[in-house]
Formats: C-alpha cells, sequence, structure tokens
C-alpha cells in the first residue's frame, strides 16, 4: 500500500476541517495553541515511518499518557489494579465527578481523570516516592520510543495545577471513599505532569508500537508488557480511550486509541501499525476534531480497522 500517498491525500482533504473545534482552554498554557495545525505518522514493524504536516513539532500529550501509566500499573498489580480501577466505558466526560460519588469512589476505567489519578497514586505507594514515580514513567516512555530526549514541559504541568481544582476534588472524593493513599497535592501534580509530556507524531507513534505488536516492540525486540496484558490495554483503548465519544469513535473509525486534550490522538493496527495524529481544535468531547476525522479517512482508504 502507497501510504505516502493516502498521507497526503488525507492532508489536503482535511483542510477545511482545521479551524473547526475549540483549543482546550480549561489549561491556559494550552489555549495558547494555534488552530489550524495538523500532523500524521505512521509508524510499521520494520520502523519505517510515514508522515505528513508537522510531524516535528512536539504538542502536550496530555491524556495520551494514561495509557504508560496504566501499561506501568498493570505490569505491577494484575488483577489487584481493578480494585481500585475499572474496565467500562462511563458514557460520561473524562472530569465527571457524579458517577464517582454513585459508585463509592471507584474510577469507572484508566482513562478517565480519576481513573488515571487513582493509577498514579498506586504507581507511587508502589515506588513510595512521587518523584520516583515521574522517574520511571519518563524512563519507560523513552525506552519505548527509544528516545532518550524525552520529556515534560514544567510551565504546563503549573498551569494546570493553577486550574486544578476539579481534579482535586476527584482525588479528595476518591480518599474519602478509601480509595486514594499518597498525599492529593502530589499526586495531583505528578499526573499532571505525565500528562504534559511533549511529544511529536512521530515519536507518538513509535512509543505505542509494542502495543500493536502484542506487548513486544518489534524493532528492539523488547517485551515491555505480556501479550494477554496487552490485549486488554488495548480493549480499554477501544472501549474508553475516547470518553464518552468512545462508541462513536469505535463505530466511525474501528480502531483501539487514545485521546488528549492537547488534540492528540494516538492508535493501532495490531499486527500491522502505530499511528499518531495531531490537531489542537477540539470536539465537544474534548477530543481532535480533525485528528478524529483524519483516522477515519484512513480506515476507510486503507480498510485496516480491527473490524
Ligand atoms: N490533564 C488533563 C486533565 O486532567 C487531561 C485531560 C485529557 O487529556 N482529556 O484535565
Amino acid at each position: 500500500m502507497d501510504y505516502q500517498k493516502i498521507l497526503d491525500e488525507i492532508y489536503d482533504e482535511i483542510q477545511p476541517e482545521l479551524k473547526r473545534g475549540k483549543v482546550a482552554d480549561y489549561i491556559p498554557a494550552l489555549a495558547e495553541v494555534e488552530k489550524g495545525q495538523f500532523a500524521m505518522s505512521l509508524t510499521l514493524e520494520d520502523g519505517s515511518v510515514y508522515s505528513v504536516g508537522e510531524s516535528k513539532k512536539r504538542f502536550s500529550i496530555q491524556s495520551i499518557s494514561k495509557v504508560y501509566t496504566f501499561v506501568l500499573a498493570l505490569d505491577i498489580y494484575s488483577k489487584k489494579l481493578y480494585r481500585r480501577v475499572g474496565i467500562e466505558p462511563s458514557g460520561n466526560p473524562f472530569n465527571s465527578l457524579v458517577q464517582l460519588e454513585y459508585e463509592n469512589g471507584i474510577p469507572r476505567n484508566p482513562f478517565i481523570n480519576a481513573g488515571a489519578i487513582a493509577i498514579t497514586d498506586a504507581l507511587i505507594s508502589h515506588y513510595e516516592d512521587e518523584y520516583k514515580t515521574l522517574e520511571v514513567i519518563m524512563n519507560f516512555i523513552r525506552e519505548i520510543s527509544n528516545n532518550k530526549e524525552l520529556s515534560f514541559d514544567q510551565r504546563v504541568a503549573h498551569s494546570e495545577m493553577e486550574h486544578g481544582d476539579r481534579n482535586l476534588a476527584l482525588a479528595r472524593l476518591m480518599k474519602s471513599f478509601g480509595n486514594f493513599e499518597n498525599d492529593v497535592q502530589g499526586t495531583v501534580m505528578t499526573y499532571f505532569k505525565h500528562c504534559a509530556i511533549t511529544m511529536n507524531t512521530e515519536e507518538l507513534s513509535r512509543s505505542m508500537l509494542f502495543l500493536a505488536f502484542g506487548g513486544k516492540d518489534p524493532i528492539s525486540k523488547r517485551e515491555f508488557i505480556d501479550r494477554s496484558k496487552a490485549k486488554r490495554i488495548n480493549a480499554v483503548m477501544l472501549t474508553c480511550g475516547h470518553y464518552d465519544a468512545s462508541g462513536e469513535f469505535a463505530f466511525f473509525v474501528g480502531l483501539p486509541a487514545k485521546s488528549g486534550v492537547g488534540g492528540g490522538i494516538a492508535a493501532i493496527v495490531p499486527g500491522e501499525m502505530s499511528i499518531a495524529v495531531w490537531s489542537p481544535a477540539l470536539n465537544k468531547y474534548g477530543n481532535s476534531h480533525a485528528g478524529t476525522l483524519a483516522l477515519e479517512k484512513f480506515t476507510t482508504k486503507t480498510g485496516l480497522s480491527i473490524f
């Protein structure tokens, strides 16, 4: 298949959509990002990369980082992790408090904010220190990406903390139900820091390749998680990766994927490739408007989908 031609076509077709939607403005540092930008990259099994648009420009990966922390926590805790966080789609916005109250402080899944904060908390309990935990997360991302330069943006993390009341409230609510073990402020700050990791689409697609190949990176041949756990992570990406638009995303795109409010989406085609797309303007669910459409075009043009 001529992937470059397909990406070039998508790039042309997507232009009228780039200004539609709204950049995330509840994190002031993200509100400054200009609309109208677009990038898309694919990484194949043999390491070949195809890109279009601003694929060297780094952006805030935000909730896509929840995939990495889920991988780490599932590897450490196995089934015990599910005592603290579920695996069902929430059908609610990513930062919703109501469901958490009804369901006794157990977040529906690892990809809504409450679930990801609970996972960060579980990692801090395991590593016994927030800074050590952040270092483990960063080192893991550098290893799966084979890129020692990856880092996070302190300014974005602090900007988010200045307006972090809702996430702090989610953490406190979990604590009131006994589903929280560490210092709330420090844990939420660690969560904000991993959300503030910056990557470009080439780096992001490279980082997800191991999940397209049963947990084993086909380039370095390193197994980062066993096949059965990789299957579960991909399943949760499919059912929960786009919050209350996960059904719609599966319907139109048909791939396990995770979005972030920075406008990025990472998707995998099992046994074939990993894909990353970025366009900062979001739809009403907080997922990249043009990014979602670009992935829909990609699976339609190539016929590559899990269905
Ligand atoms: N850091 C963001 C938040 O907590 C992540 C949300 C997202 O990307 N959907 O609100």
